[in-house]
């Protein structure tokens, strides 16, 4: 098969929390193994199951701002009353070498995030099929404090009220039909012909054939 080489993709993902990113995320990445993660520094406290380096890079607020003011982090947010943000190097080095990365953030870090890579980023903003299954959902997840539930379900609508400013929309209501449709904005994101700057070497190679 011929592979033309080409630059990474930044595939952003973000919703209301509860709508499902994460797992939509998680599914992405399950059926393609070259899809690399981007783990964001977080300076809240891991949820049962959550694995450092894996989840989130967990720091305290102190380094978190230590972070940031060096530079080390391409875009950070405080949300929630927390700081949460993502690391310069691995982005920079994944698009060097073709390979795509997925990021699980909010519409701030979406903004500033096009704002850094404007060339790279491809967004999808995914919507929960009513106000009453996303507060299904965030209960469901049971990690969650009862008062922090309240409080995400309150920034829901305010992080929803940015749904225009991203590339696609996905409601979430099957999860294989959404990840299904997150697969063909990753494929259709690869195939585009800016991104993929081997294709020069292609016709030369096509040229080569041109009977005399
Ligand atoms: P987010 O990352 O957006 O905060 P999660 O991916 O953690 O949300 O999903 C929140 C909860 O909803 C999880 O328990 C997850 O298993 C469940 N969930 C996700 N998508 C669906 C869906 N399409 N149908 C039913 N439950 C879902
Ligand atoms: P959670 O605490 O549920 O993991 O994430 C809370 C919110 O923070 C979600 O909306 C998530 O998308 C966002 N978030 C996670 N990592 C980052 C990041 O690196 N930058 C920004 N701007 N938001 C993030």
């Amino acid at each position: 098969m011929t592979t033309v080489a080409r630059r990474g993709v930044c595939l952003v993902i973000s919703a209301p929390s509860g709508a499902g990113k994460s797992t939509i995320a998680n599914a992405l990445r399950a059926g393609d193994s070259s899809l690399v993660h981007s783990v964001s520094v977080t300076t809240r406290a891991p949820r049962p199951g959550e694995k450092e380096g894996v989840h989130y890079h967990f720091r305290t607020m102190e380094q978190f701002r230590d972070m940031a003011a060096a530079g080390e982090l391409l875009e950070w947010a405080e949300v929630f009353g927390r700081g949460y943000g993502t690391p310069r190097a691995p982005v920079e080095a994944a698009l060097a070498a073709g390979r795509d990365m997925v990021f699980d953030i909010d519409w701030q870090g979406h903004r500033l995030l096009r704002d850094a890579l404007p060339d790279d980023v491809v967004s999808l903003f995914v919507l929960p099929p009513s106000m009453k299954e996303l507060d299904r959902r965030l209960r469901s997840r049971a990690s969650d404090a009862e008062s922090e539930i309240d409080k995400r379900m309150g920034a829901a609508l305010a992080e929803i009220s940015h749904w225009s400013e991203f590339d696609h929309v996905i409601i979430n209501a099957e999860l294989d039909r959404a990840v299904r449709e997150a697969q063909a904005i990753l494929v259709a994101a690869r195939l585009k012909t800016k991104r993929q700057h081997g294709l020069a070497a292609l016709m030369t190679e096509y040229e080569a054939h041109r009977p005399t």
